[in-house]
């Protein structure tokens, strides 16, 4: 953010935060006199409760990730699934999605998919989180009752390689789906993960978290500058970033 703010001569600073009490969103934002903010887990729902305004998708899955404020009002909106679609929207003829994972990424991901006509199942590891997808209306299995189908993309959405070698399923289930699918994608970034590793072992093309973190930073600038820029020309100085 702050390359692209220097780059194009935005006068603005972004830096981090603390929020030791999700309640006080709202108090601190102002206190400290801010224009916008991202917001991170744990608080993506107190950011919800903290607008005036909210976005109709932000409103939909129930989590804030950007604020903006304007006439001393909060507006609120969700960057993470857009900027997550935008990513996967370079592989074409998609039409069928297998979700490895159903934690809070999943969540507003698999709404914008399934809002875009996507096919979405999720596969987890235990079944609680589930109910919430089932309930919606999601296809979902554990690794237990797993009756695999064929997918277009697979996409690992849990955090099973980001601290350690793990991979998100269970070796035999996922030798059995990956060479059905035409790509793997992992919303991990920063590193080659197992999962993506085993994807190439099978000729998949494979593709990690960086473009989902870029591009909701971008959607995100977009809010701040009060979409003052092409999403070309601030891509062009925020990607920067990552090869500093
Ligand atoms: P959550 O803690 O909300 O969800 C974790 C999910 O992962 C659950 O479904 C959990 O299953 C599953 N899981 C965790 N460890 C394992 C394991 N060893 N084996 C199998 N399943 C496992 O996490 P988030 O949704 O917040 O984050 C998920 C990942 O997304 C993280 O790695 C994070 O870094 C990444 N991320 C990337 C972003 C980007 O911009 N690229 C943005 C946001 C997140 P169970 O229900 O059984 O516990």
């Amino acid at each position: 953010h702050n390359l692209a703010f220097q780059d194009l001569g935005f006068d603005a600073c972004y830096t981090r935060y603390l929020l030791e009490n999700g309640e006080k969103l709202k108090e601190t934002f102002f206190t400290l006199g801010l224009k916008g903010i991202n917001i991170t887990v744990p608080h993506k729902e107190h950011a919800y409760n903290a607008c005036d305004v909210l976005d109709p998708f932000a409103k939909k899955v129930g989590a804030v990730n950007t604020i903006v404020e304007k006439e001393g009002k909060l507006y609120g909106y969700n960057t993470d699934a857009p900027g997550f679609l935008k990513a996967i929207s370079e592989f074409k003829e998609v039409k069928t999605v297998l979700f490895l994972g159903a934690g809070g990424t999943a969540q507003s991901t698999s709404t914008i998919l399934r809002d875009e006509g996507y096919k979405v199942t999720l596969l987890n590891r235990s079944s609680p989180r589930l109910e919430k997808y089932k309930k919606e209306g999601f296809k979902t299995f554990t690794f237990d009752d797993f009756i695999p189908n064929t997918y277009d993309l697979i996409i690992n959405m849990t955090s099973a390689g980001l601290e350690d070698d793990s991979l998100p399923a269970p070796k035999e289930i996922l030798d059995g789906v990956i060479p059905k699918t035409k790509a793997c994608v992992d919303v991990i970034y920063g590193k080659e993960t197992p999962f993506l590793k085993l994807a190439k072992t099978h000729a998949k093309p494979t593709k990690d978290g960086s473009d989902m973190l870029l591009y909701q930073g971008i959607i995100a600038f977009d809010y701040f500058t009060d979409h003052t820029y092409t999403f070309d020309a601030i891509k062009d100085h925020m990607q920067k970033a990552f090869s500093l």
